[in-house]
């Protein structure tokens, strides 16, 4: 029954869309099945050789935004097809060994298909199935130049997220207009994105949208309180050049070089003193 008491919540912000399929009823498709059918969230079985580890992160879920999950992509094939998987928690896979993956997810992503566990999802070793197909190709690139311009974008929000127009950090606290209250200044977070160009050997400029995490790792930054933006843009800029590899339009991963030697904190106070 549903009455004035009643909650109704929004299904598009839960971390796997909901498929009502019991268990029993999930079926057991080639990958090449998948791709001729590629409804996104159908929950299927699947037995494939993990052939390849292509990326390994930690990540936060919609459902847990306290402590990161470990995520991992594995190219797996079975006889008819290859595609990514993507495993979330920990499990150790031998590599070119069959498993069975009972309730994984078909999702779409950049127009590829692609699975991914659920918390529903159970594993097991099988016996080889004999020669699997050569694991997909990714469109990975890497591109290497000159770090030429960089832009940087701080926004804060409030424990509940909703972003923040302005923050004094020397004040105790910050009014939520959202939540239409005081919080403390402390536990505000902060998300930082950007966009990053630099200057290849033939002259041409590419850009690349940053992510706080990108921006996070490039910068050895922790978790928590950012920089104002013009100081993490110049973070960016003591380097002089940058490896960006992307997989679409999406960056996997930014490196640059080794910043100038800066004096540490132990010479700066043996200065001071
Ligand atoms: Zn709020």
């Amino acid at each position: 029954m549903i009455n004035r008491y009643s909650q109704v919540t929004c299904l598009r912000s839960l971390d796997f869309a909901y498929d009502t399929t019991p268990p029993q009823d999930i079926p057991t498709k080639t990958l090449l099945q998948i791709l001729q059918s590629p409804v996104q969230y159908q929950r299927v079985n699947v037995s494939v050789c993990v052939v390849e580890e292509r990326e390994n992160s930690e990540e936060f879920t919609k459902g847990n935004t306290v402590t990161p999950l470990k995520k991992v992509v594995y190219a797996v094939s079975d006889q008819t097809a290859s595609l990514l998987l993507t495993v979330w928690g920990t499990h150790t896979f031998c590599l070119k060994n069959w498993y069975h993956f009972s309730d994984v997810s078909v999702r779409n992503f950049m127009g590829q298909t692609t699975l991914t566990t659920t918390r529903d999802t159970n594993i097991q070793t099988i016996p080889h199935a004999g020669p699997s197909v050569d694991p997909i190709v990714d469109d990975i690139t890497t591109t290497e130049g000159e770090l030429s311009m960089v832009n940087i974008d701080v926004q804060h929000l409030c424990p509940k997220r909703h972003s923040l127009d302005s923050v004094n950090f020397s004040t105790l606290m910050t009014r939520c207009h959202s939540c239409k209250a005081f919080c403390k200044t402390a536990k505000l977070s902060a998300v930082a994105r950007g966009t990053l160009t630099i200057i290849d050997e033939a002259g041409t400029q590419h850009s690349f949208n940053l992510t706080d995490k990108l921006i996070r790792e490039t910068l050895s930054l922790n978790p928590g309180p950012l920089p104002q933006p013009d100081e993490l843009a110049a973070l960016f800029l003591h380097h002089d050049r940058a490896t960006v590899t992307t997989k679409g339009s999406r960056v996997l991963s930014v490196l640059v070089d080794a910043p100038p030697e800066a004096p540490s904190s132990e010479d700066a106070a043996t200065a001071m003193a």
